[in-house]
């Protein structure tokens, strides 16, 4: 299982394949991507090995130069296609990725489908995706914060959504997550050597903490949503 994320001027795909391949030691049994093209986000997910999801690529690679991707290692819902990351709301204006476990997720799923909200996986990650549609004010930081006070588990989550171009927000609990400082382009991570090739500074994220990120800025700040400042660790060793 692994989270890649990427905000910056080149091709999004390019790094979320990579990553993800960097990260296959970590198991998987399907793997996915999400693409911004400056309109909207485009998903392509597969059962199986990456291969699987580069035969899906073909001919209609994920254009934009922000993007998310995941390898599942099923725990709530079989490995399946739909079953697979990312996982979007009913408008498909959000998109997130997720290691871990949502605990309470049968709880939000009955809250959310009596709202009106109609789910397409069986996984308890899905919820997460519709909470962040449901509770959304406007404020792209506020709603994630909103969300985290509903979900109880174990997580690292990257969100993205077409209404804030060029904006990820990763946070986590319990799972791992680092953020590659890059030059106009950033990355996020599972694990370090998912962006060694690219960078060798870092931020590795401690549990409650939440990063907003853009090409330009990494933005950290604690579950009281007080600023954080983290020291660059560099990494000085080979993947
Ligand atoms: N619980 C989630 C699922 O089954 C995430 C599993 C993972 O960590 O890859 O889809």
């Amino acid at each position: 299982c692994g989270i890649v994320g990427y905000v910056g001027d080149k091709e999004a795909a390019s790094f979320l394949l990579e990553g993800l391949a960097k990260l296959e030691y970590r198991g998987y049994d399907s793997a996915g991507i999400a693409v911004f093209d400056g309109a909207k986000i485009g998903v392509e997910k597969s059962v199986g090995r990456l291969a699987a999801l580069r035969d899906k690529l073909k001919g209609h690679e994920l254009k934009g130069t922000m993007g998310i991707g995941h390898t599942r290692w099923a725990t709530h819902g079989r490995p399946s296609d739909v079953n697979s990351h990312p996982h979007t709301d009913c408008s498909g204006d959000f998109v997130v990725v997720h290691n871990g476990i949502i605990e309470n997720y049968l709880t939000l799923k009955e809250e959310l489908i009596e709202n009106g909200h109609s789910f397409k996986s069986e996984t308890d990650t899905e919820v997460v995706a519709h909470l962040i549609e449901e509770v959304y004010n406007g404020d792209f930081v506020a709603s994630v914060r909103e969300v985290l006070r509903r979900v109880e588990g174990s997580y690292s989550l990257v969100f993205m959504s077409s209404k804030h171009p060029g904006t990820l927000i990763a946070t986590k609990q319990d799972n791992p997550l680092v953020i590659g400082v890059g030059e106009g382009e950033n990355f996020i991570a599972s694990d370090i050597p998912a962006i060694i090739q690219r960078t060798r500074r870092t931020y590795i994220l401690n549990d409650g903490e939440l990063a907003v990120i853009t090409k330009d800025s990494i933005k950290i700040s604690n579950r009281q949503g007080e600023p954080v400042t983290k020291k660059i660790f560099e990494v000085n060793w080979n993947a």
